[in-house]
């Protein structure tokens, strides 16, 4: 099995995406959501590792189509080929790791992003 951190800071196209946990998703029952102005990709701190996993490559898919596809992906073609990536993933042994990430829990604010 190999073992990969999820760094807390990745970039997309030019732009910096932190990848944090949000206690603020709990409630919503949302696994995952990514806020663009903010370059912020959130997960949701009771997620199993799976749903992590498939979580955090639904979130990067989002990033990537709004920055490379004119944010034309279609929610159900990044729901696909985030739950294929997990598969694929782990069939080849890779373990990813959510260790360094942070956890925050300001108030809600995934209204923000709606507001510029
Ligand atoms: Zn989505």
């Amino acid at each position: 099995m190999k073992e990969v951190i999820i760094p807390k800071v990745i970039k997309i196209g030019c732009h910096t995406f932190k990848s944090i946990f949000f206690k603020g998703l709990i409630d919503g029952g949302t696994f995952g959501r990514t806020l663009h102005v903010q370059g912020e990709i959130m997960l949701n701190p009771s997620n199993s590792y799976s749903q992590n996993v498939v979580s955090w490559w639904h979130e990067v898919l989002h990033a990537i189509g709004a920055i490379y596809c004119s944010d034309k992906l279609e929610e159900s073609v990044v729901d696909s080929i985030a739950e294929g990536l997990g598969q694929v993933f782990e069939e080849i042994g890779v373990k990813f790791d959510f260790s360094k990430l942070e956890t925050a829990s300001y108030a809600n604010d995934c209204s923000r992003d709606k507001e510029n």
